[in-house]
């Protein structure tokens, strides 16, 4: 049993256990498109998805470094928080989570699963948190600074081995929900020649990402494709179709999503395929990020799975 507890050993964190499920849905065949989902949410009930990709080399520097402890950011149902929290005990780092807003009555269950895994919560006012300036009291302390959401070079290195996982050549598009960018760069960098990687972004009129992720590639040309009309009306923000369309999506597919990031990505791709976005013959993978642990946020029974 992993889920509930809160030690963990590095085996249990398992790379090995990624798949690739090929999805044969009516509307795929009708357009004669190919489409396969990369399992990265198979990994880790906590550290999931790309955050273990995003987090490792900030973790091997940390060590390399001599650090023991490591700080970052993020919010109350943050994907990024629960992960560095389980990456962090199992690496025995000590680690300190700066959180978004003031502490709430009640603690969310990723603060107190994170909590359990021995980070630190400190929580900063909306007002102050969007600076991200370390806290007065931790000053002193050697810590390993991670931005918010693994945002950085060594996250985008970590994510261009994401596609040691699967058979690139083969695949015309990589699809992929994209927050801060980091993945995607990673994504980028790690492509095929063949590959046209395509960022579904999940937060509304954030146009400074396409200038974020050039940062991230550096010298490498690039011109990201990313689109932004699937946000839903903004980050962590829903309509009843797109609960509705995870849920049919399951049925069909049996493959789980969260409504933050993978719900509206897959919602993207059908709608993009529906709309002949793809060519015929298009082979599509579309990476499954993880981040189910989210869902937690929703009220009890809105979810089938
Ligand atoms: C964090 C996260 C993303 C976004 O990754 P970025 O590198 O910040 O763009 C996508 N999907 C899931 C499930 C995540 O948790």
């Amino acid at each position: 049993m992993l889920c509930g507890s809160a030690y963990f050993t590095m085996e249990e964190i398992n790379p090995a256990n990624i798949s690739i499920d090929k999805i044969s849905v009516p509307l795929f065949v009708k357009k004669e498109v190919e489409v396969a989902v990369l399992r990265l949410d198979k990994i880790h009930p906590q550290v999931s998805g790309n955050k273990w990709f995003k987090l490792r080399y900030y973790l091997e520097d940390a060590k390399k470094e001599n650090k023991k402890t490591i700080l970052t950011f993020g919010g109350a149902w943050s994907n990024h928080i629960l992960a560095t929290a389980a990456a962090c005990r199992i690496h025995q780092l000590e680690c300190i989570g700066i959180i978004r807003g003031e502490k709430p009555a009640e603690l969310s269950d990723t603060l107190l699963q994170a909590r359990e895994s021995g980070m630190k919560l400190f929580f900063v006012s909306r007002e102050d948190y969007p600076h991200q300036t370390i806290p007065q009291q931790f000053h002193q302390e050697d810590y390993y600074l991670i931005r918010e959401g693994g945002y950085g070079m060594k996250g985008a290195t970590g994510a261009a081995t994401i596609l040691d996982h699967c058979n690139k050549e083969e695949y015309t598009h990589i699809c992929c929900a994209v927050g801060t960018g980091t993945m995607m760069a990673g994504l980028i960098r790690g492509a095929a020649q063949s590959n046209a990687i395509i960022g579904i972004s999940v937060l509304k009129n954030n146009l400074d990402l396409e200038g974020n992720i050039k940062l991230l590639l550096g010298d490498q040309p690039a011109d990201p494709t990313i689109i932004h009309d699937y946000h839903f009306g903004g980050y962590a923000k829903y309509k009843p179709g797109l609960i509705e369309f995870m849920n049919e999506y399951y049925s069909q597919t049996n493959i789980p999503s969260d409504f933050v990031y993978t719900g509206k990505l897959f919602f993207a791709v059908n709608d993009l395929v529906e709309n002949n976005y793809f060519q015929p013959g298009s082979r599509l993978l579309i990476v499954h990020s993880g981040g189910l642990q989210g869902n937690n946020s929703l009220k009890k029974g809105t979810l089938i799975f």
